[in-house]
């Protein structure tokens, strides 16, 4: 059995101040993306409107009515939290749980796993190639990066990811910019698990959550063998199981 979570490695040679501040900028950076673009642009609802959420915790029902300032506010207790949860725990976000299980199995066999983290996946390599190419002559690398429209906290990240000479030509920029490498070295141990793998394996039971084995024994939730398949809705497909199985229970006892 293995957690979903997973912990960021401490790289050599640098602290593990600086690993927590990469993984819990990277992990917030994540989940940043995936609620924009899920409960965002694919709503049609603007961006801001989703960081208003958790600026709720601050002011209340009052968060929607401040504009950018609740929305800024928002962003900034976010990434609190993700630094929070990285130094407490790793790297853990709704998007990392979708890749969780390779993640695991590839350092399983290989004693680590890199996670490749694009920060423009809305621009090709070559249409952000392009953009940087237009920096004037002279400009430091921070200003080319800027002005290409990445935020400080992405030139932070890049930096600890790439390490501190970024400067390249724009093309080799553009796929350092979208292949951010973080390394992770350990799932989580399984007492701080939020899901876990392993377990009644689907083909053991019937259609009813009946064990095929030992008729009138049931499985549910978290005793079958998943991969956290809902996406972070596991107590509902705990309760959606549990009540299969109790219907299979009834119907077997003439009472369904
Ligand atoms: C920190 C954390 C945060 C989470 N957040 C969310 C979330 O936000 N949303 C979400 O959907 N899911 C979340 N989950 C996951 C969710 O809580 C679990 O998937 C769900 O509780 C599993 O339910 P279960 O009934 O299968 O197992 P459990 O809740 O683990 O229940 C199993 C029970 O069986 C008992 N037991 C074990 N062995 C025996 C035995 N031999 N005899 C008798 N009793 C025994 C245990 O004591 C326990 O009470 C979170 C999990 C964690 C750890």
């Amino acid at each position: 059995m293995t957690s979903i979570v997973s912990e960021t490695s401490r790289p050599v040679g640098r602290s593990r101040l600086g690993a927590v501040v990469l993984a819990g900028l990277a992990g917030g950076l994540v989940d940043f993306v995936y609620a924009s673009v899920v409960f965002g642009l694919a709503k049609g609802k603007p961006i801001y409107k989703v960081w208003q959420g958790p600026a709720s915790g601050w002011l209340g029902k009052q968060a929607a009515d401040g504009g950018y300032a609740s929305a800024a506010l928002g962003v900034a207790t976010h990434f609190g939290i993700a630094l929070c949860m990285a130094a407490a725990y790793g790297l853990e976000g709704g998007a990392v749980y979708a890749v969780s299980a390779a993640l695991r199995d590839a350092i399983a066999d290989e004693g680590r796993a890199t996670l490749l983290l694009d920060l423009r996946p809305d621009l090709s390599a070559e249409a952000l190639a392009r953009r940087l190419a237009k920096a004037p002559a002279g400009q430091s690398t921070a200003n080319i990066l800027r002005k290409a429209g990445l935020s400080p906290l992405e030139i932070g990240l890049l930096r600890e990811g790439h390490g501190l000479d970024l400067a390249a030509d724009p093309a080799t920029m553009a796929a350092r910019i979208k292949t951010l490498p973080i390394v992770l070295t350990a799932p989580q141990p399984l007492d701080r698990a939020i899901s876990t793998a392993g377990g009644v394996a689907l083909s053991a039971v019937d259609d009813g959550l009946m064990l095929k084995a030992l008729p009138g024994v049931y499985a549910a939730g978290e005793m079958l063998d998943w991969e956290a398949p809902t996406g972070g809705y596991l107590l509902q497909a705990c309760f959606a199981t549990g009540a299969a199985a109790a219907r299979t229970v009834l119907a077997r006892a003439g009472r369904g």
